[in-house]
């Protein structure tokens, strides 16, 4: 790996060297994650601003040489990355906000951004020769393996918890995962699939110990400040669960600093659900992320639902040393912002998706955003990821189907009807 220079354990900083090939730190096991580090001055001599504005690939391939790859082997067929960052105006004026831009991830193939992480997985597993690649998930990330091993005929076996939303759980079935759904938690598959990479030796790409994850979902943020024509946003919020995306996040904010691609950093800012706020705890209290233990973690949102965040470390660092905050909210104002969002932008989220604008209106509310603020949010699943979630959300926004007779004269009593009620109650729909 030309590029890297080596990796450095979060915990005691310790760099391993380029072809080290554990996962994690020997001296700090699980939690001594690693952090992989580059030669931007190697990298930078050949890869500017102006080599990137003039390739034509829009995958995130596109940012290849800040990738921890070995080789120049192919690529997954699958086209991963390049999503559309949309100018939300509406949304902005709503907040009196400068801008709001939406990166919709719900469009990449299996539907979040977790596709851009196990696209690095499958790499890895492939360089290393591994013939089964495995993961524990709360679904995505799983859905994610096992599209990208499919679409490049690895094996993969998934561990998710029996609880995980139907629809993540039919695409890993209809990929051809071999699915043990887990009768527990997130962290009890979590722990399960650990046992069995060590009793079996498959290829892990477990978050928040796979140091190479962080690598591919800093892809997403580079899009955006790319799309932006590195004009830095003054703030980014993203939904956090094991705190590997808004690691990545960071990432790729330090990559395109210290290649002189941009001259400031955003805030950046974490949204937790409050029924899974360990790191809005740690955050408000000054507490040690490497001694608070676990919380019991309930949300609708099961993206980011988690007992304790296994990327905390890096997590806790992309806020506090960009100046950003983490904030929690509700369950029912992360179900809120899905009609918000879809009604103010057309992106339609799933709730940890939907979660970074309730987080922004609370943001709002407190002045730690403002008028002249240019904001993005990063939108990570699509809505169809889980659709009972979608109905709860658009029944209590009281948005209804008229349910009417094949016939004009029941839609004309229907639609008279409902205008009646609009009045009356004050429904936040779209103007037709
Ligand atoms: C995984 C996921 C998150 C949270 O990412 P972490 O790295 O676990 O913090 C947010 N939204 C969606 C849709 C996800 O799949
Ligand atoms: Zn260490």
């Amino acid at each position: 790996m030309k590029n890297v220079v080596g990796f450095a354990c979060v915990i005691c900083g310790t760099m391993y060297p380029a072809d080290f090939r554990g996962y994690v730190c020997p001296d700090h096991g699980a939690e001594g994650i690693l952090d992989v580090r580059y030669d931007y001055e190697r990298i930078g001599a050949g890869f500017t601003r102006e080599t990137l504005a003039a390739d034509r690939n829009r995958t995130m391939w596109r940012y290849r040489p800040l990738m921890p790859l070995a080789t120049d082997a192919a690529v997954p067929p699958l086209t991963i990355g390049g999503t559309p960052l949309y100018d939300s105006k509406r949304l902005a004026a709503k907040l009196s906000i400068a801008k709001l831009w939406v990166k919709d991830e719900g469009r990449q193939p299996t539907a979040s951004l977790k596709d851009r992480a196990s696209a690095m997985a499958v790499m890895k597993a492939q360089e290393r020769g591994a013939e089964v690649v495995t993961t524990a998930s709360t679904g995505n990330a799983a859905a994610a393996l096992a599209g990208i091993s499919a679409s490049v005929g690895l094996s993969s076996v998934i561990f998710v918890p029996s609880s995980a939303p139907e629809a993540k759980i039919a695409q890993l079935l209809a990929y051809g995962s071999r699915v043990a759904l887990v009768n527990g938690t997130y962290t009890d598959a979590f722990e399960l699939c650990m046992e069995a990479v060590e009793e079996y030796g498959w290829y892990n790409r477990n978050t928040g110990y796979n140091p190479f994850m962080t690598e591919g979902k800093k892809t997403a943020t580079l899009e955006i400040l790319e799309e932006l024509e590195w004009e830095v946003p003054d703030a980014i919020f993203v939904s956090v669960g094991d705190g590997s995306i808004i690691g990545g996040v960071h990432k790729a904010v330090k990559d395109a600093f210290a290649l002189g691609w941009i001259d400031r950093v955003p805030r950046i800012f974490g949204i937790q659900a409050e029924g899974s706020d360990y790191l809005v705890q740690a955050f408000e209290d000054g507490e040690d992320v490497l001694t608070k233990p676990a919380i019991s973690a309930v949300t609708i949102a099961d993206s980011i639902s988690a007992d304790l965040p296994r990327d905390r470390i890096k997590a806790m660092g992309a806020v506090t040393e960009t100046g950003g905050a983490y904030l929690r909210v509700s369950d029912d104002e992360i179900l809120a912002a899905i009609p918000t969002l879809a009604r103010g932008s057309g992106v339609f989220a799933e709730p940890a998706g939907a979660a970074p604008y309730a987080g922004l209106v609370e943001a709002v509310d407190r002045g730690l955003i403002g008028a002249d603020d240019r904001v993005v949010i990063l939108a990570t699943g699509s809505g169809l990821k889980d659709v009972a979630s979608v109905l709860k959300a658009v029944a209590a926004a009281g948005t209804e189907p008229m349910h009417i007779e094949p016939n004009l004269e029941s839609l004309k009593a229907a639609l008279s009807n409902e205008r009646a009620t609009e009045r009356n109650v004050g429904h936040d729909r779209p103007h037709r």
